[in-house]
Parts: C-alpha cells; sequence; structure tokens
C-alpha cells in the first residue's frame, strides 16, 4: 500500500502554521510499515486541489487530507473530493448528530452553515471527532483507492488517525511492522555509522540513523505477517548493536519518547540517590530538564543559578581566590560549585557547569565553547572539559546534555573522569 499526504491550506504555504500534521502523519505511516513517496501542501482553491488530488490518486492508493473540513466558504477538502470521485454530497445524521452534540456542550446553538460539515458522499465511513465539531471520512474514489479526510488542528487530527484510521490502515496493509528506538549520545554519527554499517544493509530488520543536536538515533524495523514474529527479529540485531557501541547507548525503546534526562533520572532512582545543581551558563537549563521527566520530585532535591561570579562565592562557597586564581571558567571552580552544592543540600550527587557560552568574551586560551562540568559525590569530585562549537543556544543546549549525560554514567557506576 502507498499512501500520500495532502495538506490543505494557505496559511501553510504563508509559512503562518508550521506543517506539524505532515511530520505526525508521515512517522505514524512509517511506523505502520506504508510506504510514502510524495507530500503535498496546497492553498484553499478549489482547480489547485483538483490536480492535487487526481495526481496523488494517479500514484497513492491512499491520499490523506488534512485540513478545510470547517464550515466556511475556503473549506473545500470534501466538495473538491467529490467532484473528482463523480458524486454528490448528502447529509449523514450521525454527522449531524455529533455536531449538535458539540455545541451542546459548549453550551451555544449550531450555526446553519456548520450543516456543511455534516455531509460526505453517500459511500463515506465516517470518522467521529471526539475535540471538535468537524468528522473526518474514509472516501473510496474507485479502483480500490480512497482519500481519507481528517480535521486541520493537530489536537483533533492527531487522536482521529491513531484511534480510527490507524485499524483501517492496518488491516489493509497485510504486514505488521516492529521498531525498537537505539538512542545515542557521545559518540558521533559517523563513528556510529562506521561501527554498523554492515549491519544497516541487513534488510529485515532495517536499521537505520539519523541524529538530531548532540544525538544519534537508529531505528530498528522488523516486518512480518504477525507482531509476534516481527517482535522474533529484533534482538539479535539490538544485542549486536549494544555490543559494538557499549554505553553510549542511554535508551531502547519502543518509541522516540526516550530522553537524556529520562534515562538519567531512572538510573538515579534506581540507585536511590537524590542530586542538585550548580549552573553557570546553563542558568537552570539542567534543573529544568531534569525537572521535565514525570516522577523527577523523588530524586531532584534543587539547585542554585549562580551566573554572576560572586554568587559562586555567596551561594555555593567556592572561596574567590579559587576563583581569581585559576578563572571563573575552570576545572577547579566547577569542581567547587559541585562540591558546594552537593554540601549545602546533603545530596548524593551534584552536577555543576561553568563555561563561555558567548558570542563574545573568548580568548586564545579559553575561546567561546569552553566549559567545564563538575561531578561531585561521596567518592571525591571530578571535572569534565568541554569544548563546544556554534551558536550561544546550541553551546548551552549541549553542555545541558553533556550535564545530563555525565549524571547517567555516574549512576550507572561509569565515571567520566578523574576525582581530585
Ligand atoms: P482548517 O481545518 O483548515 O480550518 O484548519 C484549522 C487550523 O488547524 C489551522 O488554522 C491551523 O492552526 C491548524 N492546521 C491546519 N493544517 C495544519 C497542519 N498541516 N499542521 C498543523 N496545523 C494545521
Ligand atoms: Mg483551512
Amino acid at each position: 500500500m502507498i499512501a500520500e499526504i495532502l495538506c490543505i491550506g494557505t496559511e501553510l504555504l504563508m509559512g503562518q502554521v508550521l506543517n506539524t500534521n505532515a511530520q505526525f502523519l508521515s512517522r505514524r505511516l512509517s511506523a505502520l510499515g506504508i510506504s510514502q513517496y510524495h507530500q503535498t501542501v496546497v492553498g484553499d482553491n478549489a482547480q489547485r486541489l483538483e490536480a492535487a488530488y487526481r495526481f496523488a490518486l494517479s500514484r497513492s492508493d491512499v491520499v490523506i487530507t488534512s485540513g478545510g473540513l470547517g464550515p466556511t466558504v475556503d473549506d473545500i477538502t470534501k466538495r473538491v473530493a467529490a467532484k473528482v470521485a463523480g458524486k454528490e454530497l448528502v447529509l449523514f445524521p450521525e454527522a449531524e448528530a455529533m455536531i449538535r452534540a458539540r455545541f451542546a456542550q459548549y453550551h451555544k446553538d449550531m450555526p446553519v452553515n456548520n450543516m456543511s460539515q455534516a455531509m460526505f458522499t453517500p459511500d463515506s465511513t465516517l470518522l467521529l471527532n471526539a475535540h471538535g465539531t468537524a468528522p473526518g471520512a474514509i472516501v473510496p474514489m474507485g479502483e480500490g483507492k480512497a482519500v481519507i479526510h481528517l480535521p486541520g488542528p493537530p489536537i483533533e487530527l492527531e487522536p482521529m488517525f491513531i484511534n480510527q484510521v490507524e485499524p483501517w490502515l492496518r488491516e489493509r496493509s497485510g504486514q505488521v511492522l516492529v521498531s525498537r528506538y537505539i538512542r545515542i549520545f557521545g559518540m558521533g554519527e559517523s563513528e556510529v555509522d562506521q561501527r554498523l554499517s554492515d549491519l544497516e544493509n541487513g534488510g529485515n530488520p532495517t536499521l537505520s540513523p539519523y541524529c538530531s543536536l548532540g544525538e544519534v538515533m537508529l531505528r530498528a524495523t522488523a516486518g512480518a505477517a504477525t507482531r509476534e514474529e516481527a517482535e522474533a527479529l529484533l534482538p539479535p540485531l539490538l544485542e549486536e548493536v549494544q555490543r559494538r557501541l557499549g554505553s553510549v547507548i542511554y535508551a531502547i525503546e519502543e518509541d522516540d519518547s526516550g530522553s537524556l534526562a529520562k534515562s538519567a533520572v531512572e538510573a538515579m532512582k534506581a540507585r536511590g540517590w537524590t542530586v542538585a545543581t550548580a549552573e553557570s551558563l546553563t542558568g537552570g537549563l539542567i534543573s529544568a530538564t531534569l525537572v521535565d521527566v514525570p516522577g523527577a520530585s523523588s530524586v531532584v532535591r534543587g539547585g542554585f543559578v549562580t551566573y554572576q561570579t560572586d554568587t559562586k562565592t555567596v551561594l555555593l562557597g567556592v572561596p574567590a581566590e579559587t576563583i581569581e586564581e585559576h578563572n571563573v571558567v575552570s576545572a577547579e571552580v566547577a569542581v567547587g560549585m559541585a562540591k558546594g552544592a552537593r554540601e549545602r543540600l546533603g545530596v548524593d550527587i551534584a552536577v555543576s557547569a561553568t563555561g563561555l557560552a558567548g558570542p563574545d568574551g573568548g580568548t586564545p586560551e579559553r575561546p567561546v565553547g569552553t566549559v567545564y562540568l563538575g561531578i561531585s559525590t561521596a567518592q571525591g569530585t571530578y571535572p569534565i572539559r568541554l569544548q563546544l562549537t556554534g551558536s550561544r543556544a546550541r553551546i548551552r543546549t549541549l553542555a545541558v546534555k553533556h550535564a545530563v549525560n555525565a549524571l547517567r554514567l555516574e549512576a550507572l557506576g561509569e565515571t567520566g573522569g578523574q576525582t581530585c
């Protein structure tokens, strides 16, 4: 089965709205193992939409539309599809009842023009909308092909697709795909690729890498007639990847919801640890990133934002002489900050960060992107020097990731440096 996404709305062409529906639908389709070779965005224009439908239906089995199901004149998605199918729109009483119920829920009367939202070609299968007034539909287009209409707002489109469209697609696609998402921090994409290149041409399961800021992800996907058969194909590949990459793998999950912070919080929780942060260039971001993880409250005790130099002395007890002698961006200060935070909050582990995020302030000795982290436990305290590059935002984000990863590794018993 080949599917194609057709997003409708002039606001998408003008850049007023980011086309998140295309990304959402693409991810879900690829997880289902349904191929997609084209995507289209078209404005609210009947002539161009008609051409887009005809072209999409000439090369794909299922065309999934997003947007243009509202009651206004620019909402032409269904009308134009009906024209292409050579059929009339008729009223679906069940859809009308749903729309009326939604308005009653909002304590409003239904305007007459909302009736158009209850009109579909007679052979359509209705998709009820739990979050808005626009029902969707699966519309047969002849030759076994179909158009699937979904509403534009992501909050309506996403549950409708997951709950009503995916079962329909799964029934027709004939194979079950199962994936695992392998998440990696601390090894570049080319190094990962070099170590795994022979596994990436394996056929079934497939192994495909992609990357985001400072991280590499691998998706391992197996296809078979049943879920059990597909599941059984994955373990040998996953074990081999783990053997080759080791502890730079921070999570292997069934979806791509993993994060470094989640893995770090889980690792600290497993040790029964509490953590504190002492942050200069990251200004609280390490703490905020850890707290993003549900259930972080049993692990994260608190933290210090010590941005100006003297606050490192006032709040964390880093001696002014240490700062004077070694520079505020130094291993000694990072160590002093981490130690101060651990002792003052009585936690098992503390992490600190001091560095130069730029764009100004670099020197030959300490160029922009020089960052020192400190990790302090009862066993001792050690610094980690990072030399990062890029914009201020990138340097700060990467510093946070390295800090969170250092907590993870320490909790797993894999220290990242020499204690001092
Ligand atoms: P519509 O169903 O065309 O009236 O769209 C309603 C609203 O849904 C738009 O104003 C956007 O805010 C949102 N929307 C429509 N299409 C998309 C899309 N492809 N991605 C994200 N949001 C969208
Ligand atoms: Mg629209």
